[in-house]
């Protein structure tokens, strides 16, 4: 008799990485079922994906929308949940075995929180709950007996790598970067950078937010601290090189020298498959390295000038505490002004180092407390923005 399907809550369906997951989850052969989505304000999409999956339940996280949702464009036995609150409710479900983790920002935390506090498995997207709360996360997950599985694909290749030796042996954990679009735009030129042209990821195709962050390098940052809390490995252990072929998709080097790395197209069907399949591999949708073409990989180390945001990135994984919450907040609110249009794309980084500054730092801060800076620190970007 075939094994029951893998029940699956997708967070964020209608986002990049909810998408890709519905591919990996369509081609599973039975073997995941989509339980749940979740969307904030697509709701002809939202339709569209229960009409093809039939989840049990939609979430529809913020309330205005769900007003726009047409309740008879879904399947009849599929129930509506309204609110943020339904997020937390569908992750701590007895009948989800897998959180896919894939709402962008701030807004993932309670739900991701919600299924460790309930010792299940997430598959990580959502780096920010990592970077805001990333010590308090690991300790739940030992308290709770509960699973994080990086989705995020230089967390996916360095969980795959680290496999290869024991965790006293790592001497460094090495994250690949592609740059992004600017990495070889006169400096004098990032000045100018349009929404348009930083929205445009020379091997990526994500959600706006990352789109941003990857081409300020601040993803890289927010994915130093990540890696520090999800593989318990000290800062000063953490490296970051460019490699604008996104194939490699992160390297641990062991005490020997010996350095094992994860290769692949980039493609975030793999690492999402990755994670919902563990600890199997099956073959699947992502596309794969053809042998047959000359394949040929460049890594240089990062141009700090460049790419100021590595080093807030180390900085915040260093100082830990309440560094990485106010980083993330400051980050996230100048992501969103520079969309706006009003910040200029080198304002961002800039923004985000004199708030982390100006911040009192704790060292053992609880969750109400990193909450409460979230907020602080998105207060200090809209001044920054009128200043
Ligand atoms: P996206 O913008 O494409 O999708 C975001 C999803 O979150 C949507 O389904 C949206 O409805 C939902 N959402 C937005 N605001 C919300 C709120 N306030 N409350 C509840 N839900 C909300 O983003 P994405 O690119 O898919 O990224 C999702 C997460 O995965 C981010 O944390 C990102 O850093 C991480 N990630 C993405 C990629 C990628 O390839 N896209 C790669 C690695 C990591
Ligand atoms: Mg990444």
């Amino acid at each position: 008799m075939a094994d029951s399907p893998k029940h699956i809550a997708v967070l964020g369906s209608t986002g990049s990485i909810g998408a890709n997951s519905l591919d990996v989850i369509a081609a599973s052969e039975g073997q995941l079922k989509a339980i749940a989505l979740s969307a904030h304000s697509r709701m002809d999409e939202l339709a569209a994906q229960a009409k093809k999956f039939r989840p049990r339940w939609v979430v529809v996280s913020d309330p205005k929308a769900a007003k726009r949702l047409d309740r008879k464009k879904l399947p009849s036995d599929c129930e509506v949940l309204v609110g943020p609150d339904a997020l937390v409710e569908v992750a701590q479900h007895a009948d989800v075995d897998v959180v896919l983790a894939g709402i962008v920002g701030r807004a993932g935390l309670e739900s991701t929180w919600a299924a460790l506090e309930q010792g299940k498995t997430v598959a990580l997207a959502n780096k920010e709950t990592m970077v805001m709360a990333g010590e308090l996360v690991s300790k739940l997950l030992a308290e709770k007996g509960g699973r994080l599985l990086p989705v995020d694909s230089e967390h996916s290749a360095l969980f795959q790598a680290l496999s290869a030796g024991k965790t006293d042996e790592v001497a460094r954990l090495v994250l690949t970067a592609s740059g992004g679009p600017f990495k070889d735009l006169p400096l004098h030129e990032l000045q100018q950078i349009t929404v348009a042209e930083a929205l445009a990821h020379p091997t990526w195709d994500m959600g706006p937010k990352i789109t941003i962050d990857s081409a300020t390098m601040m993803n890289k940052a927010l994915e130093i601290v990540e890696a520090r809390w999800l593989f318990g490995v000290p800062a000063e252990k953490i490296a970051v090189v460019i490699h604008p072929q996104s194939i490699v998709h992160s390297l641990v080097e062991f005490v020997d020298g010996a350095v094992i790395a994860q290769m692949s197209p980039p493609d975030m069907r793999l690492p999402i498959q990755y994670a919902l399949h563990y600890p199997n591999r099956v073959a699947g949708v992502a596309r794969r390295i053809d042998w047959g073409q000359a394949l040929h990989l460049n890594f240089d180390p990062p141009d700090r000038d460049r790419f100021p945001a590595i080093g807030l990135g180390e900085q915040a994984a260093k100082a830990g505490g309440t560094a990485g919450a106010v980083l993330n907040a400051a980050n996230e609110a100048a992501v969103q002004s520079f969309l706006d249009g009003d910040l200029h794309f080198t304002e961002i980084v800039p923004a985000c180092r004199s708030i982390l500054k100006a911040h009192n730092h704790e060292a053992r801060p609880t969750l109400e407390q990193l909450v409460k800076l979230d907020k602080w620190a998105r207060q200090e970007v809209s001044r920054w923005v009128c200043a």
